[in-house]
């Protein structure tokens, strides 16, 4: 059966609900036995049902079924949010005394949860640079994990993931992979050997920007007893509204990420050979740094990447060019039905510092490229751009960096 299909066929399930269209929401945090022989059996941890919503529910469930096929795993387990799956994962392969080594593009908060949450605990983390091609040299006698992001959701860095996950594993270090940008639809970490891949499916998977929602999905079973002991006792459980908006997120996934990858290919092309725009970071373009390691790895891209302008004149500029757009909304995240434009400038010196390290300048923005008409997002920024003074001298050069 093809994805589509899988993703719509709810068949022969529909026989248990009266034939209803859509799977019940069900809203239980406890569920009763008819007799106390099935209780005991549940309570041991036998017997097919439900005990508890925080261990397990129907509808989430449904979800988590669904999503392992997608990802090609053997197991699924869907939390409260992204970053739920994130810390939870960590959490159940790591130990006091551990090394993590993570890759400096993942998620800015992972690398907080790391140093603000994880030193505490006796668990060092370092970082290596996303072009790094050979880890083993950064890999320590405690090395328990490298966890690794890509394309990276900032950057767009695009990691070797079978190269990476081959010399952890001969090293003994298990690898967790981020996979919120492709989606499961257009990348699978684990034919490459990713142990464990996590979402933030609050973005494309749910894609409606109106949930919350993590994923962490294994292709071993002792891993998935171990994280589900975990995210359980955690308490980042994902609740049945959650689950049944993602159900229903999950049927046009698809559809939306074919619209999602015209639209922000169509969006790229078009900046790249504006005279005000620096570069362009979009891994589907053939200028783009591994572009063809990118094209073997995924089967689409999304519609998330980054821009970079000339320098403004003055920074009133910055603002002049942001506050004329109509459709790109100005905020965090991405992945939803709705344009959005994050502004990375700061003036933060830590933050322009990570920025460095990742060859990221200050007058760069990432879009998250809706479903609206590619036409329209075209005009807007074309728009937006003639509000934005480069620096003297630099409108109209072409960059050789593009
Ligand atoms: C948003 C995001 C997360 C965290 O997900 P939440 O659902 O917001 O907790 C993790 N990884 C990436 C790449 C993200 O963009």
């Amino acid at each position: 059966m093809k994805t589509t299909t899988f993703l719509l066929d709810d068949g022969l399930a529909r026989r248990d609900r009266f034939g209803a269209v859509n799977p019940p929401i069900y809203h239980a945090s406890t569920f009763t036995f008819p007799t106390l022989q099935a209780f005991l059996e549940a309570m041991a941890g036998r017997g097919e049902g439900y005990l508890y919503s925080r261990e397990g529910n129907p509808t989430v469930r449904a979800l988590e079924d669904k999503l392992a096929v997608l990802e090609g795993a053997d197991a699924c387990l869907c939390t409260a949010s992204g970053m739920a799956a994130i810390t939870a994962a960590i959490l159940a392969v790591v130990q006091a005394g551990d090394h993590v080594l993570v890759v400096e593009s993942c998620y800015g908060p992972v690398r907080r949860f790391l140093h603000e949450v994880m030193a505490g605990l006796g668990i060092t983390a370092t970082f290596f640079h996303p072009e790094t091609d050979d880890i083993t040299p950064l890999l320590r006698s405690r090395t328990r994990l490298v966890y690794l992001e890509s394309p990276g959701s900032l950057s767009f860095h695009i990691l070797d993931l079978a190269r990476l996950c081959a010399q952890a594993h001969r090293h003994g270090a298990l690898v967790i992979t981020d996979n919120s940008w492709a989606t499961p639809l257009y990348q699978q970490p684990h034919r490459f050997g990713s142990d464990i891949v996590v979402h933030s499916g609050t973005k494309y998977i749910a894609g409606h920007s109106d949930v919350l929602l993590g994923v962490i999905t294994t292709t071993r079973k002792d891993l998935y007893t171990r994280l589900k002991t975990v995210a359980t006792l955690l308490g980042a459980t994902l609740g049945p509204a959650e689950a049944y908006l993602a159900l229903r997120g999950l049927r046009t996934l698809p559809l939306r990420l074919a619209r999602h990858q015209e639209n922000g290919l169509a969006v790229a092309r078009w900046l790249q050979s504006h005279p005000k725009v620096r570069r362009v970071l979009h891994p589907g373009l053939p200028t783009f740094p591994r572009h063809e390691l990118a094209t073997r790895q995924m089967q689409g891209w999304s519609g998330l990447f980054g821009v970079e302008l000339h320098p403004p004149a003055s920074p009133e500029q910055r603002h002049a060019f942001v506050n004329a757009l109509r459709h790109f909304g100005i905020g965090v995240s991405w992945g939803g039905y709705e344009s959005l434009i994050l502004p990375l400038y700061t003036e933060d010196p830590a933050v322009a510092a990570h920025y460095a390290r990742l060859g990221l300048s200050n007058d760069g923005y990432r879009l998250s490229v809706g479903l609206e008409d590619g036409d329209d997002l075209i005009a807007d920024l074309e728009a937006a751009l003639t509000h934005y003074e480069p620096d003297d001298g630099r409108e109209g050069t072409m960059d050789d960096t593009r």
